[in-house]
């Protein structure tokens, strides 16, 4: 966000190592037998924790961002789902998931108090610009990077802040409907972050 805050999954490593453990234990028991079934069951319901427990955390973190929003506009990343599918790992492909669904349950929620959610073009680069000068600093791309500073005006950035801050000055440059011209920026933090529980559920 914007203003400083950060939301991340909670730790899910119990549930990751759990998750491993099954799938190994599956793997291990013979085709069609009864002990096979139970097997896949005990996995079944992991990952089903695991879905919950995101599905809930999703919830509350969209409900304290529209609960929290005073001035009617939210501006979002778009992120190129069907782009990531193609390309890269399932587990990016779930990270990119629960994106879009946290994105989902953020715009229902947001038209629900009439806030407009304003999603920012996702060519837009937003992580490698910096929100001070407007240098484009391309060896942020690299998404192991997580605090930098400009080479041009030596600000000191965390990259997901700096991000946000970018995103909320990119919904002034978009005409919408209702003033004043502030909004709550949210920002792929989410996505972008190597939250545990988001790969634990590629097994
Ligand atoms: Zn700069």
């Amino acid at each position: 966000m914007s203003t400083g805050e950060k939301y991340s999954l909670p730790d899910l490593s119990k549930y990751e190592n759990k998750l491993k453990r099954l799938h190994r234990q599956l793997s291990r028991k013979q085709k069609g037998s009864k002990n096979r079934e139970k097997a896949r069951l005990r996995l079944a319901k992991a990952y089903e924790k695991i879905i919950n427990i995101k599905n809930d955390w999703i919830h509350k973190v969209t409900h304290k961002i529209v609960n929290e929003n005073q001035v009617g506009k939210i501006v979002v990343e778009d992120i190129n789902i069907n782009g990531m599918m193609k390309n890269s790992k399932l587990s990016k492909y779930i990270h990119m998931q629960s994106w879009g669904k946290f994105i989902t349950i953020l715009t229902y929620k947001a038209k629900n108090l009439g806030i407009e959610v304003i999603k920012a073009d996702r060519f837009f680069q937003s992580s490698q610009t910096c929100s001070v000068c407007g240098y484009v600093n391309k060896e942020v791309k690299d998404l192991k990077i997580r605090k930098w500073v400009c080479p041009i005006c030596k600000a000191e950035h965390d990259r997901d802040i700096n991000a946000a801050k970018n995103l909320a000055k990119y919904g002034l440059t978009i005409p919408v409907g209702r003033g004043p011209f502030e909004f709550t920026p949210v920002d792929s933090a989410l996505a972008a972050e190597p939250a545990k529980g988001l790969r634990a559920i590629t097994g």
